[in-house]
């Protein structure tokens, strides 16, 4: 049967052996990131809809899963914005109900989480990986080029709130750009948003295969370990 809404399992560097579920159109996102390794996001949105047909995807992941595969985590991503889609709360309950046995994870870039009803809905995941690239306004709008009128500080804001209603583990996502968010100022800044948003982990990423915009290079190792240092005891490195 060809798979409409799944793919892998994958093999991944933090999840293990993960299936992904991808609920929205190639680039639909409410972030235009630099880096992205799926090239410039041609629907720049943060309208809430039924993307793809819930229950299609409902069916397929029945079908699937109800052949026992092993996987250590089945996770909401892609190469769009998972919670716009407008049932995605629906598609995770339905897995918590079925299939308990699997763990969910929902990779993010978390600016829906300004809305509390999109927190409401993915209570049942068991990880969230959010993203967050830019504290200052100036590194965000640079790094992740969003949709109007999305904030740095709302973001953040959204993420406070998840980790206040939210009890599953949250791995903070730390997209480094050499030159623009690696210079002090702005991990002083990273710092002390860490401390407010109290993630379980800071994972810091880097470019692992060519962005959207040729210039992004990754950062040297020696730079990773010393921003890590910077940043606190939860930091790891993910590349
Ligand atoms: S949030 Fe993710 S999918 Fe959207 S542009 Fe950024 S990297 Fe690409």
């Amino acid at each position: 049967m060809k798979l409409k809404y799944i793919f892998g399992p994958v093999i991944s560097r933090r999840l293990g052996r993960s299936l992904g579920i991808d609920l929205i159109p190639f680039k639909t996102c409410s972030l235009d990131c630099i880096y992205c390794e799926c090239g410039r996001t041609n629907s720049l949105t943060r309208e809430r809809k039924e993307y793809v047909p819930t229950d299609e995807v409902i069916n397929e992941l029945n079908n699937y899963l109800s052949t026992s595969p092993e996987l250590d985590y089945l996770t909401f991503s892609g190469s769009g914005e998972p919670t716009l889609h407008s049932d995605i709360g629906k598609i995770i309950n339905f897995l918590k109900d079925n299939y308990p046995q699997y763990k969910v994870a929902l990779l993010t870039n978390g600016t829906l989480f300004t809305d509390k009803n999109v927190i409401a809905e993915v209570k049942r995941a068991d990880l969230i990986v959010p993203s967050l690239d830019g504290v200052s306004e100036e590194v965000f709008s640079k790094i992740n080029r969003p949709v109007n009128n999305i904030t740095s500080q709302e973001i953040i804001s959204g993420l406070e709130n998840l980790r206040k209603e939210y009890p599953g583990e949250i791995w903070l996502e730390i997209f480094i750009v050499p030159g623009i968010n690696d210079k002090e100022k702005e991990l002083r800044l990273f710092k002390e948003t860490i401390a407010r948003i109290r993630p379980d982990k800071v994972q810091l990423n880097t470019l692992d295969r060519p962005g959207t915009e040729t210039w992004v290079r990754p950062v040297p190792e020696e730079k990773l370990r010393s921003v890590t240092g910077f940043l606190g005891d939860k930091v790891e490195i993910v590349t």
